[in-house]
């Protein structure tokens, strides 16, 4: 049967050297027995490993011609092919009530959502695998201090723990992608519960890294109750790259109870 034919706007960057394929099936190797769900399989390069290193594998797959080849070259997948949007996929059905570990080679234009929706499923997913374009792959897995720490990197770590793993070099690839990928590993840490109001702790990282040059007196005003006076806590005049997970959190207890005493005075 004929190659699939790669496609720009579905993210298709096909992996060609096998000895990567399995360099990143490999990163799952502590979990057989636990299903597995690879997205984005195209050709099944990292299929074949996960298949061979004794994983059960399910595939969900967005493009047409890459289910029907899968289907060819791939009997033993039957009935576990997926044709669809990852993004869109209820994956408590699909799944079922079992842990399940998640793997690929990403498209790399949705990478980012795809981690946004492990996270909603943090969960039933013990770990989270693969590949995606290095800066992306950089920022998941950068803590407080570096340049790259940012909204996802602390949404994810506050639940996971997350492992760069290794580099690899865009001529591996048909067609090769412009920018180099990186391979990483989330393992779930343990916490059930943060400690402080969830939606709250969102609030205030996605607000405060939206204007990150700014101190958090200044980027937070809009959440603090008004005209209140702060604390000489040092914490109003760093930056939000320079708080860890465990900052946060206090930063989120702090603010709650700061809104707590206005809305009693009111
Ligand atoms: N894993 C393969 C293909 C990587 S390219 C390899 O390493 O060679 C990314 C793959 O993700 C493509 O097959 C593309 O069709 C698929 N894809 C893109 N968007 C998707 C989505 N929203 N849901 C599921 N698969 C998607």
């Amino acid at each position: 049967m004929q190659k699939v034919k790669p496609k720009k706007a579905l993210g298709q960057h096909f992996l060609t050297d096998l000895s990567v394929a399995s360099r990143i099936a490999s990163t799952l190797d502590a979990y057989k027995g636990v299903p597995v769900l690879e997205i984005g399989p195209g050709m099944g390069v990292l299929t074949r490993f996960l298949i061979d290193g004794g994983h059960d594998v399910k595939v969900v797959e967005i493009d047409d011609e890459s289910v029907d080849y899968l289907k060819v070259n791939f009997p033993e997948l039957d009935g576990r092919i997926i044709e669809g949007d990852f993004l869109k996929m209820d994956l408590a059905s699909v799944m079922g009530a079992d842990k399940f570990c998640v793997i690929g080679n990403y498209p790399y234009n949705i990478s980012s959502q795809i981690f946004f929706k492990v996270l909603e499923y943090r969960d039933s997913i013990p770990c989270c695998s693969g590949m995606l374009q290095r800066e992306v792959a950089e920022r998941l897995a950068a803590g407080p201090g570096s340049k790259v720490y940012g909204i996802l990197s602390v949404l994810l770590q506050a639940w996971y723990d997350v492992e760069y793993l290794f580099t690899v070099d865009e001529n591996v690839f048909n067609p090769p992608p412009k920018v180099k990928s990186g391979v990483i590993r989330c393992t779930r840490n343990g916490v059930t519960d943060l400690g402080c109001d969830e939606r709250l702790f969102k609030l205030i990282v996605k607000t405060s890294f939206g204007q990150r040059r700014k101190t958090l007196r200044n980027s937070l005003r809009g959440i603090l109750p008004a005209g209140i006076e702060l604390d000489d806590d040092a914490v109003w005049k760093e930056r939000p790259e320079q708080l860890s997970v465990a900052d946060f959190i206090s930063l989120t207890n702090k603010i709650a109870a700061m809104r707590g005493a206005s809305a009693a005075t009111e």
